[in-house]
């Protein structure tokens, strides 16, 4: 999917230079190349070690899992701090938005995975590495179950237990087939590179069988119809990237078959992409129509059969397509592990892990949880009302002055962040024009409000609640404010930087509450043409962005290595094209 991310400010600013009129293409290229400098894998905070933390036993800080969040959190952890030691059944990182370039061959697999063991040895980072699986958090002992795919114990297994004093959960998601039968069996997913090299070897193979003698037409057009359940943005690449493929280079390999050739994608929504902008799904499907891609929205995948995909509308009823191949993208679900632990901490009628806005595991002494795994829900302002009310009266006297509010209001704002998006929304400047806005009070420096005025004041705040979505562009930022507070976790003890205890205790939090920054993100539609939504309701769609997409995705590589080998690929698909062979 290409949807992307600047997790540094310095991209962002990238971004800003870009949408500027007069910078070239090979402007473009140029900071790309030069940009690993920019990324937010940048080790940033590993530089001071704190003297208090050198005599006593290091805490020991427990990782699960190696993808966005995990490796974002260890790349800038402090490690001479922590004992630290990571799980995860995958040795390497990779890096998924160009996963659906690896299911056509425009970019091998190699060329977007990193080794674990090798980011860790370039940092002199003193980390210890076991390839397993967890399959069991106790947060009551403070340990984890896990197993090893590859090594086995003595009495026959590869089990073994670790314990932790700070456990970061960061196990991402897995698919989810909302239990629809025949898709486990049928339908290819695309979360993993395994996933994106079965995808190719699966697409050359219908198009090999689709050539061979005494096919009946019918027969060719059912295994050339390749369907893709899921019109968000990682269904639309794949098809955007096969349908390149074909008209790129298949239909010159085989010729006698293009005509049966077609492309489906079916949608349940009214649009395909539409977590974008309207600008941009409007954009998608008038250029798929183009295409010849077939985009079915209104339509449930109901059932799978290995030949035939049944799907319901409200208009149409239910109808049944033979198909060739099947993709399902449409949606991601509760990994077994996270189920189970939230089963055990009373979280169970979840779909994440839901933490606090410092990311604890809510009700968890010591568990942090980032990336797809969990959802950090903000607080109601609603729900604390009386006690920020309390907080904010220094004089006791029921009421509360203009003064009073705004003594206050910095730290409102940072404990609740959808104080400012409601006044924003509403083109308000400031807390008075809120208050006005709700009691009609026209004074405002004699504006004094009870607490009855205040709960109105605040009462529709709560409707700019966001939660993050499940990106890698969310991972990576959760990861870097994770390591960051583990890093200054003795410093912020003394010197807290946080707002004000509004619900319990006094004093300051120690830190700043995560606060996500959405800086833009991308969708390749194929034929070397990019949509991309940037910050500041900015719309990019066209060939001139699909350079911005290669720029960006070039510096966003996490070594000088990847970093080659996807311009390296990208340099030899112009060139030769894909590589068809079945391998
Ligand atoms: P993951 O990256 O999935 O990592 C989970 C880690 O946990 C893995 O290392 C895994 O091996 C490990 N693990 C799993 N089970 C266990 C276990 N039992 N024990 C120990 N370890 C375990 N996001 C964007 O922002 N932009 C994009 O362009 C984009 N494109 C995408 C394209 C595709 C095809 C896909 C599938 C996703 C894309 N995403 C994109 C989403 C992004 O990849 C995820 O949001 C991101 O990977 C989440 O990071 P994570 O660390 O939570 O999980
Ligand atoms: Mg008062």
């Amino acid at each position: 999917m290409g949807f992307f991310f600047f997790t540094s400010r310095a991209a962002a600013r990238f971004l800003e230079g870009i949408g500027r009129p007069g910078v070239s293409t090979a402007a473009l290229l140029l900071t790309a190349a030069s940009g690993g400098g920019l990324v937010a894998y940048a080790d940033s905070a590993a530089e001071s070690a704190s003297e208090s933390s050198q005599n006593a036993p290091k805490k020991k800080v427990l990782v699960l899992g190696t993808g966005w969040a995990g490796t974002t959190f260890l790349k800038n952890l402090d490690c001479s701090r922590y004992e630290v030691k990571v799980i995860s059944p995958r040795n390497y990182f990779a890096f998924t938005p160009l996963l659906p370039s690896v299911t056509c061959g425009t970019v091998e697999p190699r060329s977007i995975v990193e080794p674990i063991r090798r980011m860790f040895e370039k940092k002199n980072k003193e980390v210890t590495f076991y390839e397993a699986e967890c399959f069991k958090i106790d947060a009551s002992k403070k340990t984890v179950h896990c197993r090893s795919a590859v090594g086995t114990n003595f009495d026959g297994n590869g089990d073994f237990m670790l314990d932790y004093d700070y456990l970061v959960v960061a196990l991402g998601a897995t698919v989810n087939t909302f239990n629809t039968p025949g898709v486990l069996e049928h339908c290819y997913f695309l979360k993993e590179v395994e996933d994106a090299q079965k995808i190719r070897r699966s697409v050359i193979d219908c198009f090999e069988k689709a050539s061979l003698p005494n096919i009946s037409e019918e027969e060719k057009r059912k295994t050339l119809h390749f369907v893709i359940i899921g019109g968000g943005p990682t269904g639309v690449e794949f098809a955007a990237e096969l349908h390149d493929f074909i008209v790129e280079d298949l239909v010159k390999l085989y010729p006698a078959i293009q005509e049966f050739v077609k492309i489906t994608i079916i949608q349940s929504g009214e649009h395909i992409l539409n977590m974008f902008d309207k600008r941009i799904a409007a954009f998608a499907e008038e250029k798929f129509r183009r295409d010849g891609i077939e985009v079915d929205t209104g339509f449930r995948v109901v059932k799978v059969s290995d030949d035939l995909i049944t799907m319901k509308s409200k208009s149409v009823g239910e109808v049944s397509v033979p198909y060739g191949m099947a993709v399902w993208s449409a949606g991601i679900g509760t990994r077994p592990v996270i189920m189970d632990f939230m089963h055990q901490i009373g979280q169970a009628n979840r779909r994440a892990l839901a933490t606090n806005e410092w990311l604890r595991v809510r009700e968890c002494d010591g568990v942090y949880a980032i990336g797809d795994c969990a959802t950090a829900s903000q607080r109601k302002i609603m729900d604390d009302i009386s006690m920020i009310f309390k907080m904010a009266d220094k004089n006791n006297s029921g009421t509360l002055t203009l003064k009073e509010i705004n003594d206050v209001l910095e730290d409102i704002c940072i404990r609740y962040p959808q104080v400012e998006l409601y006044m924003k929304s509403m083109h308000m400047r400031d807390i008075t024009d809120l208050i006005k806005g709700a009691i009609g009070d026209s004074h405002k420096e004699s504006m004094v409000v009870d607490i009855e005025e205040f709960k109105k004041s605040l009462c529709h705040v709560d409707s700019q609640v966001k939660s993050a979505p499940a990106t890698a562009q969310v991972a990576a930022q959760q990861g870097y404010y994770l390591a960051d507070c583990f890093n200054k976790m003795e410093e912020r003890k003394e010197h807290p930087e946080g707002p004000l205890r509004m619900t319990g205790g006094s004093g300051r939090h120690y830190f700043r509450p995560f606060r996500y920054k959405h800086l833009g993100q991308f969708a390749p539609l194929g034929g070397e043409q990019v949509a991309a939504e940037l910050p500041g309701d900015w719309v990019s769609m066209g060939h001139s962005t699909q350079w911005l997409w290669y720029s960006v995705y070039a510096s966003k590589q996490v070594s000088w290595r990847t970093r080659m080998l996807v311009v390296s690929d990208w340099t030899r698909r112009f060139v030769f094209g894909r590589d068809s062979s079945r391998i």
